[in-house]
């Protein structure tokens, strides 16, 4: 557009940071780099918070999590061709989870594109398949739009990723003060607002409370949609008004604290055995869930799904489904039990049967915990970790958790008392997750305490963003299981070593005892070596109290864990 005197001149790069700010994004996850800079720094001039990685791909994993952390969409801001590319980790892991993120990405100018232009790929394609909705601007005039849309799909429905591609040449256009700010509040008239409310009916409501009330072996399954979901509250009082058990998913772990006398996690198996109705809140019945299928769950039991996403209730086809928001669904139901209230009592056989098992399992798993084993096992380290978390009290640490064995003993150790208190793998099963978890868990919530347990293998996926966490004085404290490989030591039986590369590490090692906690002192960050359970101790006090960024650096048997943790079945 023609400069006009009366209004000074914006472009492109200064159009998206506008956008993005009056759209609420408040922090934006990245790498800079042509052409996308100047967003980065427009943005930060506009109150964005930018957080600079190393890596696109780890900084993709924290706009993930920080999209489901505060249940707006997380941005990954990202340079074009490879950059894209590395951030397709983030954009996947965020549709797979269902977690609100954009990825946006420079591309290259579009006259350019189809003969080799710098960075140059069909970004729009790629993203294809990870992408709920994405946009590209032909000219400035579309950016506001554009950006107003990838957010708002985002949230909308089932949460998701979402692809904003900003070629060079749109980024370098410039427009008028006032012509932006008339094309601002078009797109904010304009905004897909997330779905309020589901399609769920009283009938059904009555439908469900009625299964509930007759089952003889109900239970209440929540995940990590009910936790973005925030309904906390309503699980709380549905749980303590009937006493019915429940069972949360790994993440969905902190909803009810898991020293509930109803928290049916230890007694796992009898719980989904054995149940008759379950209700089963913002978790998919996915391969976590064993599909909901025998021989882990009963061929009769009776499934009512509560899910935003009316595709996921078609496809598993349940007794009853609720269509809707978790918070919204779980106030319904109980108003409709409080007009006619029931509840099964501490000696229901049911009740009784399933406290009766998890105290056996619990008392089982202390007397394994309470042994000082040295050199380490994983439940030696994990026991005294826990120790360290609770004593924090409130609010709890956020755990980031990742590995096999360790993410596995982890799950059963580590205690959860508050809602999103949890990052792990996830639905995915995405390794490599946790410095990117720690970091969005640490800008999300300032000042609280973020305590990462992960496997040596985890940590190495993105280990150099100790620096980012160093830079950004995050009170972050990385705790490293150091086995010395994937799985821990060299698994290889002796038939299996054999060829011209035999001398070579097995493909599971690591070079022994590697010294991780120097890695962070190389930054200025704090690093502890530790071997004993005093020394994790010591270690673990000192680096909670402080709150600054901090690598443990612990040493365990290499020969202490199992292959594949506990899915030597999948592999
Ligand atoms: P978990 O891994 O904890 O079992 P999943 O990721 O498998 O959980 O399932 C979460 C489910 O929650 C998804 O099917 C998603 O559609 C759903 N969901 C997301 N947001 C909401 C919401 N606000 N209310 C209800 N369900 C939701």
């Amino acid at each position: 557009s023609k400069p006009d005197n009366s209004s000074p001149l914006l472009d492109g790069n200064a159009m998206v940071a506008k956008a993005l700010a009056r759209a609420g994004v408040d922090r934006m996850f990245g790498v800079v780099g042509i052409p996308v800079t100047s967003v980065a720094t427009r943005a930060v001039a506009m109150g964005v918070r930018f957080i600079a990685f190393h890596n696109e791909q780890s900084a993709g994993y924290a706009a993930s999590a920080y999209g489901y952390l505060t249940g707006r969409p997380g941005v990954l801001l990202t340079v074009s061709g490879p950059g894209c590319v590395h951030g397709l980790a983030g954009l996947s892991n965020a549709a797979v989870n269902a977690w609100p993120m954009v990825l946006i990405s420079g591309s290259c100018d579009q006259k350019d594109f189809g003969r080799g232009d710098f960075q140059e790929l069909d970004q729009i394609a790629t993203v294809k398949p990870f992408s709920k909705f994405s946009a590209k601007p032909t000219s400035i005039k579309e950016i506001p739009n554009c950006v107003f849309q990838v957010l708002g799909h985002a949230v909308s429905g089932r949460p998701g990723g979402c692809y904003l591609d900003l070629p060079s040449d749109v980024l370098h256009e410039t427009i008028t003060e006032s012509e932006a700010e008339k094309l601002l509040l078009e797109a904010e008239s304009g905004w897909p607002q997330p779905n309020a409310i589901g399609t769920v009916g009283c009938s059904e409501i009555e439908a469900a409370v009625s299964l509930l009330r007759h089952a003889e072996r109900p239970l209440i399954v929540f995940g990590k949609g009910a936790a973005f979901a925030r309904a906390e509250n309503g699980l709380r009082k549905f749980v303590e008004s009937t006493g019915i058990p429940f069972l949360p998913t790994p993440m969905g772990k902190g909803l009810l604290p898991d020293t509930h006398e109803l928290a049916a996690t230890a007694a796992r198996s009898l719980a989904i055995g054995k149940c008759d109705v379950a209700l089963v809140v913002g978790a998919r019945l996915n391969w976590l869930l064993h599909f909901g299928e025998p021989p882990k769950w009963s061929k009769d039991v009776k499934f009512i799904l509560v899910d935003i996403s009316k595709e996921e209730i078609e496809m598993r086809n349940p007794c009853l489904g609720l269509v809707g928001d978790a918070a919204k669904i779980m106030e319904m139901i109980n108003k409709e039990i409080k007009n006619d209230p029931f509840c099964l009592g501490k000696s229901h056989p049911w009740v009784e049967a399933i406290s009766k098992k998890s105290k056996e399992n619990v008392s089982r798993m202390e007397a394994q915990l309470a042994k000082d084993v040295v050199p380490f096992n994983f439940l030696t380290p994990m026991r005294i970790i826990r120790d360290a978390i609770l004593g924090v009290g409130s609010p709890a640490p956020i755990l980031v958790s990742e590995g096999a064995n360790t993410m596995d003993v982890g799950r059963s150790v580590l205690i959860q008392t508050e809602p999103r208190t949890r990052l792990d793998a996830g639905t995915w099963g995405t390794m490599g997750v946790g410095l990117g978890y720690c970091i969005a868990a640490a800008v999300a919530s300032p000042g609280r305490l973020v305590v990462a347990v992960e496997g040596d293998s985890g940590f190495g996926f993105s280990a150099m963003e100790v620096e980012t966490l160093v830079r950004y004085k995050l009170p972050v404290v990385i705790i490293v299981f150091n086995n010395g490989g994937v799985y821990g030591g060299d698994r290889r039986s002796s038939e299996e070593i054999t060829g011209p590369y035999k001398d070579d590490p097995a493909p599971t090692s690591f070079v022994p005892d590697s010294a991780y906690h120097k890695l962070i002192e190389a930054f200025g960050g704090h690093g502890y070596l530790v071997g004993t359970p005093s020394e994790l101790q010591s270690a673990l006090a000192e680096s909670f109290s402080a709150r600054k960024p901090a690598v443990i650096n612990v040493i365990i048997d290499p020969y202490a864990g199992s292959e594949s943790g506990r899915m030597q079945h999948k592999n």
